[in-house]
């Protein structure tokens, strides 16, 4: 995360609209210059879209899939509406909190972050991210700086105002990214606790992959006269994505994923699994086989999360098992396959998984194992992306069942957790087999603790986003989140 330039970088694969370029906008050459260290010439679809309307002052409810730019379509008009209020003073009481820009998890609130930090880098805007699961201090003291945007997750948020160390008066914007996945987590309470925090004069824009009835009936409450920007039709899967359903034994489904990897000689590849434990006890499975890999989930510090997202991304690790909180926003571009270990519980989270691959224009496999009990789940994605699978049967592949069964008995995860991560996981009760995934029904997918109310943590180290996956076992990192974000603010 040190180095900007390498992290945020022009995407060749990325469609951009020719015909428009970004000098076209009326952006400030402060931001030009910006994204002309990032390589961007043209702006994609949802940028176009977008840019002139939130430099407008509209309200936008954006249905954009993840890989189309979304993130700059929204931070660059923002960073060119607060240049109005830019200044080099160095008095915190000049840098007040203008924009505010909510998401599901840490890793895509660390992800936004650094892209509002590059486009923003010319000019004397100050950004921070706050999430939780690493210490609180350093981020006090960026607050306390002054910031004018702040990206992040909502649990944290909500500590620092409760510790009084940010104030959303004077916020004229808010972002909400993938706001059906908060929802998803139960941030529903949380969400409407900020809105009412900031002033009632301000401009929103919201972000969602998917809208579901709930999604539009939280737009009706405070979107105001909102332009719908759609790049992609809602609910849909990549076009450029080949789908493949494979029937298989619910024993042996680690060994067939270990079959597909070599035999399709995969070297960057995300599996899903829909549990935190099921993930651990996969990438261990994939070790054994020689296969390098990684599981990153809720229970991992923020640090190994991190670390492994890196380490995937040098291709170091090929093969990254991640649950879906875990896996969400992540950008990793070009990824040539997912593996759905596990068919979701939620149909929606289907479109989530396979929008990691196909990403950005190119073109992708999404494979899926499912065995006879998720039938179910299997025709509620075909209903939803409108497409009926070719059910296959997956050959050339012998399973073993013994070492598999020796594994699922053993009881103990890769990290060594001894099953402890089940306990708090969303499939708690099926665990009879790390790698069954029955669901009694769609509504345990969320984990209790999101339908708690909010409580601020004393010592405000853990968010409702970190702790999310991990139940209680999440351990606050220790690394200085200026150190993992690759610097605070210069200015
Ligand atoms: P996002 O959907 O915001 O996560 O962006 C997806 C990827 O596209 C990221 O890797 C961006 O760096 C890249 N990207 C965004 N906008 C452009 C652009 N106009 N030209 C080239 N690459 C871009």
């Amino acid at each position: 995360m040190s180095d900007i330039q390498s992290e945020i970088q022009a995407d060749p694969a990325v469609p951009t609209t020719p015909t428009v370029r970004f000098a076209d906008f009326g952006l400030s050459p402060d931001i030009l210059r910006a994204l002309n260290d990032q390589g961007y010439v043209h702006p994609t679809p949802i940028q176009a879209e977008a840019i002139p309307v939130v430099l407008q002052g509209r309200d936008v409810m954006g249905a954009a899939q993840t890989g189309t730019g979304k993130t700059a379509g929204f931070s660059l008009p923002i960073i060119q509406l607060l240049l109005a209020h830019a200044n080099t003073s160095a008095s915190p009481a000049r840098h007040p909190v203008r924009a505010l820009i909510l998401t599901p998890t840490r890793e895509l609130a660390d992800q936004v972050a650094e892209n509002v930090k590059a486009y923003c880098r010319h000019t004397p805007l100050r950004s921070t991210v706050v999430f939780g699961g690493v210490d609180i201090a350093p981020q006090t003291a960026a607050l306390r700086s002054g910031i004018e945007i702040v990206i992040a997750t909502p649990g944290r948020l909500l500590d620092h105002v409760q510790q009084k160390t940010l104030n959303l008066s004077q916020t004229q914007i808010l972002v909400m990214d993938e706001a059906d996945r908060m929802l998803d987590m139960g941030f529903l309470p949380d969400l409407q606790r900020i809105i009412n925090l900031l002033p009632k004069e301000r401009q929103n824009l919201m972000f969602s992959a998917t809208f579901s009835g709930e999604i539009k009936k939280l737009a009706a409450t405070f979107l105001k006269s909102p332009v719908t920007i759609e790049v992609a039709r809602s609910n849909a899967t990549a076009d450029n994505v080949t789908q493949t359903m494979y029937h298989v034994n619910d024993q042996t489904k680690a060994e067939a994923v270990s079959h597909i990897i070599r035999e399709r000689k995969l070297k960057q590849v995300i599996v899903f699994s829909n549990t935190k434990i099921g993930a651990s006890k996969l990438a261990r499975h994939l070790e054994n086989e020689g296969v390098n890999a990684s599981a990153i989930h809720g229970d991992k510090t923020q640090n190994e999360r991190m670390a492994a997202l890196e380490a995937f991304k040098r291709g170091e690790i090929e093969v990254l098992v991640a649950t879906d909180v875990a896996a969400r926003g992540l950008d990793i571009a070009e990824l040539p396959c997912v593996i759905n270990f596990d068919l979701p519980y939620n149909a929606e989270d289907y479109v989530h998984r396979i929008g990691r691959t196909g990403r950005a224009g190119a073109s992708g496999d999404a494979i899926s194992l499912y065995a006879d009990k998720d039938e179910r789940l299997l025709v509620d994605i075909e209903k939803m992306i409108k497409h009926k699978f070719v059910r296959a049967e997956l050959t050339g592949f012998v399973a073993k069942p013994a070492s598999a069964e020796r594994e699922r008995s053993s009881g103990r995860g890769a990290d060594g957790r001894n099953g402890r991560g089940a306990s708090s996981d969303r499939s708690t009760q099926h665990t009879r087999s790390a790698y069954t995934s029955t669901p009694t029904s769609r509504k345990e997918k969320i984990d209790p603790w999101f339908l708690k109310p909010y409580e601020p943590t004393l010592a405000a180290e853990v968010d409702s986003a970190s702790i999310a996956p991990a139940g209680g076992s999440i351990k606050p990192s220790k690394v200085k989140l200026a150190a993992l974000l690759g610097g605070l603010p210069k200015n």
